[in-house]
């Protein structure tokens, strides 16, 4: 018997078993053509609608309208660093960026390539261990767009506080967290993520650009490099990546067959929220809270049955307060560890 694997790979990444399994048995029969998957032309009727269902269903799960285009290019999240400013920073203007971490590193490089680029807020003075506030950016009407990052997959931060900005376009590079959580993503103009981590196999990625944004691009650029180009040929200008397109769609399938965003997030979201804040955690008394004081409440009744006393929070807080004073036996500290992870099991 072979050991069950867990892959934590950063990306290319895991895809579940269901799409996994679905594209075992789609492989060399694509739906009834009797030819395989990655055999099938990009112009047939069938791959035309795996193309349109993949555009559609990733405007659904983000909850976005039809004056988004959803495009799927090759060149990876990297490329789109500098298609990004080639499209939309024009001369006069100014490209703002927040330096969060490498990837946003190699954006702003490529932007300073191109036109006029400044830095609004940085983390590089702490190794980006945390993501700078972004309350006080200015732009203005001469900035092109501001673009942030939203996960930093290296240094393991992410934003949750969006900036409310209305004078400019917001672009984000959500390449490791895009479809992680449910919230509002159409206050942004632009979003790109190479599919590798959240959304399939390597080889594709999606850029998803407001009809309004992208009429504002600039035109004396290459064609190929132009978003305008893959817009209106939906992603069939040239021969798309058309397999990596068609886990993406079986990727937005089964998330959508989960429940959407409000389930996926569900399951991301960290089942017992620490209160205090990571970089000043107590080791002595541990905080944090559950989903809704019910089930605290049933949390520590749970815990007083398996002998755990003394839990409950303080009354400023709420929640739950485990404290772990010397004479504790490390035994009671294990058990409890037990019993929690049981205890998310079953709620
Ligand atoms: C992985 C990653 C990239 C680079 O993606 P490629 O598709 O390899 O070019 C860019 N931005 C972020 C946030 C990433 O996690």
């Amino acid at each position: 018997m072979s050991k069950e694997i867990y892959n934590f790979n950063p990306g290319p990444s895991v895809i579940s078993d269901e799409v996994l399994r679905k594209i075992k048995d789609e492989f060399l029969d694509y739906d009834g053509t009797g030819l395989p998957i990655v055999s099938i032309s990009h112009r047939s009727k069938e791959f035309i609608e795996i193309n349109e269902t993949a555009a559609k269903l990733m405007k659904e799960v983000l909850g976005l309208g039809d004056n988004y285009h959803v495009l799927f290019l090759g060149g990876g999240a990297s490329t789109q660093f500098a298609l990004v400013p080639m499209n939309f920073l024009h001369e006069t203007q100014t490209a703002v960026y927040v330096d969060t971490g490498a990837w946003s590193q190699k954006a702003i490089l490529e932007s300073k390539n191109i036109g006029q680029t400044i830095v609004a807020a940085s983390s590089e003075d702490k190794n980006y261990c945390y993501i700078p506030s972004l309350d006080n950016i200015k732009t203005d009407k001469n900035s092109a767009y501001l673009h942030l990052t939203s996960n930093n997959t290296i240094f393991g931060t992410q934003i949750h506080d969006y900036p409310k900005i209305s004078d400019t376009p917001i672009i984000c590079d959500m390449s490791s967290d895009i479809a992680s959580r449910q919230m509002d993503y159409s206050q942004f103009k632009m979003i790109y993520a190479g599919a590798q981590k959240n959304l399939g196999a390597a080889g594709v990625t999606v850029a998803i650009i407001r009809d309004d944004f992208l009429q504002t691009a600039r035109e004396n650029i290459p064609v190929m490099f132009k978003y305008k180009t893959h817009a209106e040929k939906n992603s069939l200008y040239n021969t798309p990546p058309v397999f990596s397109i068609y886990t993406v769609k079986l990727v937005l399938e089964w998330i959508k067959s989960l429940g959407g965003l409000s389930e996926m997030e569900k399951i991301n979201e960290n089942f017992y929220k620490g209160t205090a804040e990571t970089d000043s955690r107590s080791w002595m008394n541990i905080t944090f809270r559950l989903a809704s004081e019910d089930l605290e409440k049933k949390f520590l009744t749970e815990a007083t049955e398996y002998g755990f006393v003394g839990l409950k929070g303080h009354r400023s807080v709420g929640g739950i307060r485990v404290s772990l004073y010397n004479a504790l036996p490390l035994l009671g500290a294990e058990k409890l560890a037990d019993f929690m992870t049981t205890f998310k099991r079953n709620n």
